[in-house]
């Protein structure tokens, strides 16, 4: 038996620690358990990653306590930190915490508990017949615990019997009742119930795409993962579902990944409805569960009491025993990159998941994400495709209006075009609705002064103020900074100083104008700030009680609504002049997704693109669905300039408060790293950061791109270690970026 643990300590510290293991411990400790162990005169937690026979030290202290009964990471999920920290050039320690959340590492948390009491032998007649005589409360109590072996919970054995509190106690006294605690979930869903939603009778497409997916569901490490491209509304999900139940009937468990912002009800409710009832329980991990909730969800996979997990990027990670497939829905989608450290993709480590298992990877879109198919085309991944909406209905119908014409014909910015507005008008006449999506959220994007030119700007950050009419204040999107909204131009006391640029708050502001008789709601991160507002809102809009729903990206995703026959894009161009190599990607798929709420029902959809750069091959694809289209002339770019997927991509951004500092240390560690490059790695800069200052801090890149990853990350890792930077600096290193900023 070992008798000695090396320990990896949740603090970094670039090292492992052994520890022996005390005789009573020596079952119990295995890899993967947590424990608590003395470091100088403290106790430090952190996890057993081997048993040794005989330590690398003379002296060793002993484990101090076990944390849990059970290991709380399964061997693969190690190997999976250990992957991580070379991949991402990260720490392991700070690998580790993306795969164990921080309320289990701190172990402080504990299950709920309920007092709750049963029988605690069978009842006797005799006994029965006498209580009823002389205490008839007794009596009734006991008679209302028969049918419960396991016991009932004392609240609700109250809420029943009236004094049924102190006739227990006189009960237990006697010996013929007992007391426990008993461990309830906190179910974040308990209060709903959900009604059987069987498999769906698949189409000719899906069975094809299907057996494609059982395939590798049933040869976990033989085959590859699946690409599924289908274009919306083409029953990618009732895949997701089946391909599911294949791993649940083989007896082994399903991660489902889905953007934190379609992670809706509606999903979830989807999911449950098809599996609660046959005693399968779904777990839901998502960012704004309570830390009871987040502890309890956990042990419930942990313990293979859930078998299925829905969740947002870090559920990827989640302790499913028997793990039997993945899942990643609208794989595209940049929320599966996490933009701190950690910072690794989601769908990545699935893949990555899958080959340790090894399980199966089944990721799809209706519009992969160009790497994804490239992957596919060089055989990395298999692809399906589903080119078909289910019903064969149709795809909605895409008009782009220029806006450039339009704001000649109005005189004045177009917020609305007269097009819009008569589509809108046309759905409040029919009692159909209508959706309307803009990127930004806020009155205006800006607030510029036409005499002298002066922006507000952030006193933190290099970016310009939005202005938020409801709040009367201008607010800063990255750092959350506000002031009051200034009534002159700061700069040269011109009264004129105006709003540039349109956000929701001001989309609403025209819908109300333009149709007092409607119903307009707007959804966007100003008016969700309540748990609740969501699904109120979706509610209402689901339940007819609102006409037109305005909104951000939170709107875009996953939702599905059959009476909504018109989605206006109000301007398909806020992302498309960024500095980043993706941007028309995600103006294409962001174009795609979007239309794709439309002519969900019955009646056709119809779908309105407005823009001021209308011949964009982003926009012309998106109006003619056409991914092939788009992918060809798209990856043809990106060969010509070098871009992913033909070159991986990796920045390092130096911060300090101090630009000079900054400037300098980027220098320092530039000229560091152009020593020993590895083999093919092009290094350039340091540049200053496009955002040059955020929260404070001035901001350097240096960014390198090489056919390999993980030679480059050895090496930058190396540097970092041996390079040490001045106070209140910082040196980020981001692997396969989606910031470019
Ligand atoms: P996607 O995930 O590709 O957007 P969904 O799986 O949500 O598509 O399917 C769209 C709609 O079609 C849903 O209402 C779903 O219940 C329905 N559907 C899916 N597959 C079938 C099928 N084989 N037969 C009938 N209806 C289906
Ligand atoms: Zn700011």
């Amino acid at each position: 038996m070992a008798r000695f643990a090396r320990v990896m300590l949740d603090q970094k510290t670039g090292r492992l620690f052994d520890y022996e293991i005390p005789a009573p411990l020596a079952d119990a400790v295995s890899v993967g358990s947590r424990v608590a162990v003395p470091v100088r005169d403290r106790q430090i937690n952190g996890t057993v990653v081997e048993l040794l026979d005989e330590p690398s030290v003379a002296t060793v202290k002993p484990i101090a306590r076990l944390l849990g009964e059970r290991p709380a990471i399964a061997p693969t999920l190690l190997r999976l930190a250990d992957w991580i920290a070379t991949y991402y050039c990260c720490p392991v320690e700070v690998a580790m915490r993306a795969i164990l959340p921080q309320v289990i590492r701190n172990a402080k948390m504990t299950h709920k508990t309920i007092r709750s009491v049963r029988l605690a032998r069978p009842i006797d007649p005799e006994t029965l017949a006498a209580l009823k005589r002389r205490a008839p409360r007794q009596a009734e109590v006991l008679e209302a615990l028969a049918p419960f072996p396991d016991g009932v919970p004392l609240p609700a054995l109250s809420e029943r019997l009236h004094g049924a509190r102190e006739a227990v106690a006189h009960l237990a006294d006697k010996g013929l009742v007992a007391t426990f605690d008993s461990a309830i979930a906190r179910d974040p869903w308990r209060n709903e119930s959900f009604v059987h939603h069987a498999p769906l009778e698949l189409n000719a497409e899906q069975r094809v795409a299907f057996d494609a997916v059982r395939e590798t569901v049933r040869a976990p490490g033989k085959t590859a993962p699946v690409l599924l491209h289908g274009v919306t509304g083409s029953g990618k999900t009732e895949i997701y579902l089946q391909a599911i139940q294949i791993a649940l009937d083989a007896g082994r468990g399903a991660i489902m990944l889905v953007p934190e912002i379609s992670l809706t009800p509606q999903t979830v409710e989807r999911f449950k409805s098809r599996f609660l009832h046959s005693g399968t329980d779904v777990a839901v991990l998502h960012s704004h569960l309570s830390d009871g909730e987040r502890h309890d969800e956990w042990h419930r996979i942990r313990d293979g009491r859930a078998r299925i997990v829905i969740g947002a990027r870090s559920a990827v990670f989640a302790p499913v025993q028997n793990l039997g497939l993945i899942v990643v829905d609208e794989e595209h989608e940049n929320s599966y990159k996490q933009e701190e450290a950690p910072r690794y993709h989601g769908r990545d480590i699935a893949v990555v998941r899958g080959s340790f298992e090894p399980c199966a990877v089944l990721l799809g879109s209706a519009t992969p994400s160009i790497e994804s198919y490239q992957n596919a085309a060089t055989g990395k991944y298999r692809l399906v495709e589903l080119t078909q909406r289910v019903d064969d209905k149709k795809m909605p119908a895409i008009r782009v209006i220029d806006l450039r014409q339009e704001t000649i014909k109005q005189k004045r910015h177009a917020i609305i075009s007269d097009k819009l507005a008569a589509a809108i008008r046309l759905r409040i006449e029919r009692g159909e609705q209508s959706i309307l999506f803009l990127n930004r959220r806020g009155f205006s994007s800006s607030i510029i002064c036409p005499k002298c030119g002066h922006v507000c700007k952030c006193p933190d950050c290099s970016l310009s103020l939005t202005f938020h009419r409801a709040a009367k204040r201008l607010v800063c999107h990255l750092c959350g900074h506000t002031e009051k909204s200034p009534p002159v131009c700061p700069s040269c006391s011109d009264p004129a100083i105006r709003f540039q640029g349109v956000g929701t708050e001001r989309v609403e502001e025209s819908l109300g104008a333009l149709f007092p008789e409607a119903k307009v709601r707007r959804m966007d991160a100003d008016t969700m700030t309540r748990k609740e507002a969501y699904r109120e809102t979706l509610h209402a809009f689901k339940t007819g009680k609102i006409d037109i729903l305005v909104g951000t990206q939170m709107i875009a995703k996953g939702l599905h609504f059959p009476n909504v026959t018109l989605v206006g894009i109000v301007n398909a161009d806020s992302a498309l002049h960024l500095a980043d190599f993706r941007a028309s990607e995600r103006t294409f798929q962001l174009l795609v997704q979007v239309a794709g709420r439309a002519g969900r029902g019955d009646v056709e959809g119809e779908v309105i693109i407005q823009s001021f750069t209308p011949f964009h091959p982003a926009i012309q694809y998106a109006k003619r669905h056409d991914y092939a289209g788009f992918r060809e002339q798209e990856i043809a770019l990106r060969e010509r300039c070098g871009f992913p997927p033909f070159t991986h991509l990796v920045l390092v951004t130096v911060r300090s408060p101090h630009e000079s500092v900054a400037e300098l240390s980027a220098k320092t560690l530039a000229k560091a790293l152009d020593v020993d490059l590895p083999e093919g790695v092009k290094l350039l800069g340091p540049n200053p950061a496009p955002l040059e200052r955020a929260h404070g801090q001035y901001r350097f890149q240096i960014s390198l791109d090489s056919p390999k990853v993980l030679a480059l990350s050895r090496h930058i890792r190396a540097v970092l270690n041996a390079t040490p930077l001045p106070e209140e600096t910082f040196a980020a290193v981001d692997v396969d970026p989606y910031q470019l900023l």
